[in-house]
């Protein structure tokens, strides 16, 4: 399970990039490609732990959105959805070349105002 270290490292981003705001943090949401195998359930249960272990952070929402693959066609200059796997375009090209997928970022931060 590598969801522990995500959560704590998402929590350790937050407290150097808003110091000062941290603590005023009320939802925060992290998008994570489909290739980063990362699952929402085990990031709440990962989130759970960290609670207990730090419960100051009790109060914050954390929502997983996951965002599909879509790699890129060099054939037909078009940009596709990989599903299960296949990393070949429409037109029956395969590629590699990944536009989305890989990333793991924190997209939203929301604050008590
Ligand atoms: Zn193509």
């Amino acid at each position: 399970m590598h969801e522990v270290p995500i959560v704590r490292d998402i929590f350790n981003t937050l407290q150097e990039s808003h110091p000062d705001k941290f603590d005023r943090i009320t939802k925060v949401q992290v998008e994570a490609g489909l290739l980063c195998n990362v699952q929402p359930v085990l990031i709440q249960n990962a989130f759970e732990a960290l609670i207990s272990d730090e419960p100051h952070l009790a109060h914050i929402d954390l929502e997983v959105v996951l965002l599909p693959i879509v790699a890129h066609c060099e054939q037909c200059n078009q940009s596709f959805e990989v599903v299960r796997h296949k990393f070949v375009c429409a037109c029956g090209t395969p590629s590699r070349k990944i536009l989305q997928g890989e990333e793991l970022r924190i997209s939203k931060i929301e604050f008590l105002t």
